[in-house]
C-alpha cells in the first residue's frame, strides 16, 4: 500500500524493507506474517519491497534488511555482503542468524567429508562450518529465539519503524515463567535452562510444561555454575546441561568453558596428578 501515511496530523516515513533467507527453516520469516488479526496494520508501517516467502517482486533498494539464517555455504557470504551494502539498519532474525541456530550442530563433527557423505551421500554440495551472519557483517540489532515470538517480531519492527528505542530484557527466562504462574519443570522432573536463558518468549516453553532448551541465548550475568548445582540437585548430569546448551549455539562460551572442566580432570590424571 504506497503512499504517506500520517499519525495525528503528522507523515511517517514508511521505510523500505527486504526480508531475506539463508540457512534456515524460514520459520522465522513465517512468523513475520502468521497473525492475521495484526497483519495488516503491520505491513501499513512499511513499504514492503523484497521477501521471497510471501510476494513475487523483488526491489534491491530498501532501508531495513531482516535477514533469517546462519551462514553454510561461500555464496551466501557474497549475498549478505550486499545486503549489508545496501540497508541502513541490518536485523538477524532469529537464532540461526544470531548464534548459528540448530544448523550449527553440523560444527559438532569435525570431518566436513563424512558429514556431507552421511548427509547428501554422492550428490556434490557445497558446504562449510556453520557461522552466525554477526561472522561476516555488522549486525545493528538481534531478534532472538527458534523463532522469536511473533509480538515480539512486530514490536521490534514498528519501534524501528517510528525510531524508538528499543529495549530487550535482559533477565532469565524464570522471571517470566514465575510471573505467569507456571510450576516449575524441575519439581516435575524436566531440566530446564530458563534460569540462564535471556527472557523475551514470555517463558514460552515452560508454558507449555516443556522446559526451556536456551533458544534466546544468555542472559546478562547467566550463571552456568549455579545452574549446574541445580541440575545436580534434581539429578541431571553436565552432559545433558552441554547438550541443551549447545542445541542453538548461544551459550558457546558456556559450553567451551564446561567442557574444558570436564577435560581437565583427565588430562590431570593422564599425567598421574591427583
Ligand atoms: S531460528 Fe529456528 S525458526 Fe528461525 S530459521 Fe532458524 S531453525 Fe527456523
Ligand atoms: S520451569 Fe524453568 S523457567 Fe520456569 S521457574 Fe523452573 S527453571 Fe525457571
Ligand atoms: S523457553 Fe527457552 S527454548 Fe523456549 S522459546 Fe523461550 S528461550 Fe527459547
Amino acid at each position: 500500500m504506497p503512499g504517506p501515511r500520517s499519525y495525528l496530523g503528522v507523515e511517517l516515513a514508511r521505510p523500505r524493507v527486504g526480508v531475506f533467507d539463508f540457512t534456515s527453516c524460514e520459520g522465522c520469516q513465517l512468523q513475520f506474517v502468521n497473525n492475521e488479526a495484526t497483519l495488516l496494520d503491520f505491513l501499513d508501517l512499511m513499504e514492503l519491497v523484497n521477501f521471497r516467502e510471501a510476494m513475487t517482486e523483488q526491489a534491491g533498494d530498501y532501508d531495513i534488511a531482516l535477514v533469517e539464517g546462519s551462514i553454510s555455504r561461500a555464496d551466501e557470504v557474497t549475498r549478505l555482503e550486499k545486503i549489508r551494502t545496501q540497508a541502513k539498519i541490518l536485523v538477524a532474525l532469529g537464532s540461526c542468524a544470531c548464534f548459528g541456530g540448530v544448523n550449527q550442530l553440523k560444527n559438532r563433527f569435525n570431518d566436513l567429508k563424512w558429514v556431507k557423505k552421511e548427509v547428501y551421500g554422492n550428490f556434490p554440495i557445497a558446504t562449510q562450518k556453520v557461522r552466525p551472519i554477526s561472522d561476516f557483517v555488522t549486525v545493528d540489532f538481534m531478534l532472538y529465539g527458534c523463532p522469536p515470538r511473533k509480538e515480539e517480531i512486530e514490536k521490534v519492527v514498528t519501534n524501528l519503524v517510528v525510531g524508538k528505542k528499543i529495549t530487550m530484557p535482559k533477565y532469565p527466562v524464570c522471571m517470566e515463567c514465575k510471573a505467569n504462574e507456571n510450576i516449575c519443570l524441575f519439581g516435575l522432573g524436566e531440566p530446564c535452562l530458563g534460569p540462564i536463558t535471556r527472557a523475551g518468549c514470555d517463558a514460552w516453553c515452560p508454558n507449555n510444561r516443556r522446559g526451556c532448551w536456551g533458544c534466546r541465548g544468555p542472559a546478562e550475568a547467566a550463571n552456568v555454575r549455579e545452574l549446574e548445582a541445580i541440575m545436580a540437585r534434581h539429578g541431571f548430569s553436565r552432559e545433558i546441561i552441554i547438550d541443551r546448551l549447545e542445541c542453538f549455539g548461544g551459550f558457546a562460551g558456556q559450553v567451551a568453558e564446561l567442557r574444558r572442566q570436564s577435560e581437565h580432570p583427565r588430562k590431570a590424571r593422564s599425567t598421574g596428578q591427583a
